[in-house]
């Protein structure tokens, strides 16, 4: 089963979920149950290339 990552725009929250494609207009915020949902496409497809991954310190470094 595939997995959507998204960005819930009413708090922000992030997740992963596992729907098939057909269900995947009717996923819900868990947090907060908003349907207002970015998808985010990084991800799912980050190891397809992950060869050329330019790789991004994170802000602040290691801690
Ligand atoms: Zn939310």
């Amino acid at each position: 089963m595939p997995t959507y990552e998204f960005s819930c725009k009413n708090c922000a929250k992030k997740f992963t979920v596992f729907t098939p494609i057909s269900q995947k207009s009717e996923v819900r915020c868990p947090s907060c149950s908003s349907a207002e949902l970015k998808q985010i496409f990084s991800n799912p497809f980050s190891f397809l290339k992950s060869k050329d991954v330019c790789r991004i310190p994170p802000r602040g470094g290691f801690g």
